[in-house]
């Protein structure tokens, strides 16, 4: 089975796929993490995404196509995999759809625009191991340190009010259409995402 975590930047993808990997034992492979890991470690395929990736815009699809392919050949998935932050589009929806034989349930995870960038403002990421915190609802124990390591947090270079824009704006255009796309399958849930990661992932597990 594959999973798809749908919804806008700032829907709780990350956190609730993270606690669903958890539960069901099968791994989250998020598109953006890696293309943060590779800009971090300027490699070739960081060095191409960086700027394309601060300005909110999309990486190209054979690109993240290729990643996304290459994960789901490997050992790790081979029980099936949670994807978050792919398909992006249509093409790539259709790529994913071609490429493997597995049941797909896309999980759409609906949070209202005002939320979304009230929460990403306040995201604060751990640079060192990944944690993700906010700082209204899930703050760090110690001022601006990760409880898990120590290190002091940072903001993501796209959770700048003025790129959040252009990523809702690059949601609603190329994002959307895709839970159309999986609905019209009967691959689709809905789940309400507003409320505490709890009160969402409760909602959650109760629709798988
Ligand atoms: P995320 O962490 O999912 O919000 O992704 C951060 C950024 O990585 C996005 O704004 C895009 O620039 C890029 N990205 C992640 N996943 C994809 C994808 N499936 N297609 C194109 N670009 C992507």
């Amino acid at each position: 089975m594959i999973y798809i975590l749908l919804g806008p930047p700032g829907a709780g993808k990350g956190t609730q796929g993270e606690l669903l990997s958890r539960k069901i034992g099968m791994p989250r492979i998020s598109t953006g993490d890696i293309l943060r890991e590779a800009v971090r470690n300027k490699t070739p395929l960081g060095l191409k995404a960086k700027e394309t990736m601060e300005r909110g815009k999309l990486v190209s699809d054979d690109i993240v196509i290729g990643i996304v392919m290459e994960k789901l050949k490997s050992n790790e998935c081979a029980r099936g995999c949670i994807l978050d932050g792919f398909p992006r589009n249509l093409k790539q929806a259709e790529a994913l759809e071609k490429f493997s034989n597995s049941d797909i349930k896309a999980i759409y995870i609906n949070v209202p625009e005002g939320e979304v960038i009230k929460r990403l403002t306040a995201r604060r990421i751990c640079p060192n191991c990944g944690a993700v915190y906010n700082m209204i609802a899930n703050p760090p124990k110690e001022d601006e340190k990760c409880d898990t390591c120590g290190e002091k947090l940072i903001q993501r270079d796209d959770d700048r009010e003025e790129v959040i824009r252009d990523r809702i704006r690059v949601y609603r255009q190329h994002t959307e259409p895709i839970i159309e796309f999986y609905r019209s399958r009967n691959s689709l849930v809905e789940v309400d995402g507003s409320g505490t990661i709890e009160e969402v992932f409760s909602r959650l597990e109760e629709l798988l």
